[in-house]
């Protein structure tokens, strides 16, 4: 089966996770130089908003001409205590609530690993799926959508115990069972996280079918890693065929933008804004 991509030359169709300039700048100076290198949405982090006028924000992107595909992203939710499971949900409540200010389309969840000082990977992931219920309810009151990004296993101890596609699936069809054409609940899809995955395309195929696809992610796997978070690669650095899941997610409906999401601590972090961006778009167009 052939699949003629979307052209990623077309500037509208990708999207910058402030992320991968390394939260250096203002974000009004970031969303400026993001609309001026031709993008055509933005995806900003807690860290660029928090403690800032957030419906200001949002009236910045949008006045550039960008969407906001996917703010980012949520407080872990596992706990050792209910009070403290009930702060993490409390505490993406308001987040969710400044996604609602910003304009955001989605709330991005990175759910959190085993929480600290337990080893009961189980019970994490029933908080997780216990949070994600609390938290649907609101974005569902606000205006917008949950999305939950599964993130690759090594991150379970840390970051995330939700890991593969399927898994996100399933809790989605579980608090979700009705989801209509425009699902409140959905994943965000990033390549760093689904490559190795021997069930990626099925997975992706399904999220397609229910119309879940609320983000695609796209950054490379270098070799050798040197740092499980912050050596991440840029498009065409690494070993992931991104076009071939690219074809999978535009074949299974997504229309969205693909936000290049870059963590590079010595590296991307190190280059100049205006260079990052400028080779940003020359990779979306020709190795994404
Ligand atoms: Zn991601």
């Amino acid at each position: 089966m052939t699949n003629p991509l979307r052209d990623l030359a077309d500037g509208r169709l990708c999207c910058l996770n402030t992320a991968t300039l390394g939260h250096r700048e203002p974000i009004l100076t970031v969303i400026d130089a993001v609309a001026r290198a031709g993008f055509g949405a933005i995806s900003p982090w807690r860290r660029d908003v928090e403690g800032h006028d957030a419906a200001a924000i949002g009236r910045r992107i949008k006045d550039a001409g960008l969407v906001l595909p996917g703010y980012c992203r949520s407080t872990y939710l596992p706990a050792t205590t209910p009070d403290g499971f009930r702060a993490n949900v409390e505490d993406n409540r308001r987040a969710i609530s400044d996604a609602a200010s910003l304009g955001a389309q989605s709330f991005v969840m990175v759910v959190g690993g085993v929480a600290e000082g337990s080893k009961d990977l189980d019970h994490a992931r029933r908080q997780v799926e216990d949070g994600t219920a609390r938290l649907l309810e609101h974005g569902r009151e606000v205006g917008v959508r949950i999305a939950l990004e599964p993130l690759h296993p090594m991150y379970a101890g840390d970051r995330s115990c939700l890991n593969t596609l399927a898994q996100a699936l399933d809790i989605c069809d579980r608090l979700d069972p009705e989801p209509g054409p425009d699902p409140w609940l959905g994943v965000a899809i990033d390549c760093y996280h689904c490559w190795w995955d021997p069930d990626r395309a099925a997975g992706i195929a399904r999220a397609g079918a229910a119309r879940r696809i609320l983000g695609f992610h796209v950054c490379d796997w270098l070799v050798p890693t040197k740092d499980l978070l912050l050596d991440r690669g840029m498009m065409g650095d690494g070993v992931i065929d991104i076009p071939a899941i690219r074809g999978e997610i535009e074949a299974a409906g997504y229309q969205g933008p693909a936000e290049v999401e870059v963590f590079s601590a010595n590296d991307w972090w190190q280059r100049d804004r205006e260079e990052v961006l400028k080779i940003c778009r020359e990779r979306f167009a020709t190795v994404t």
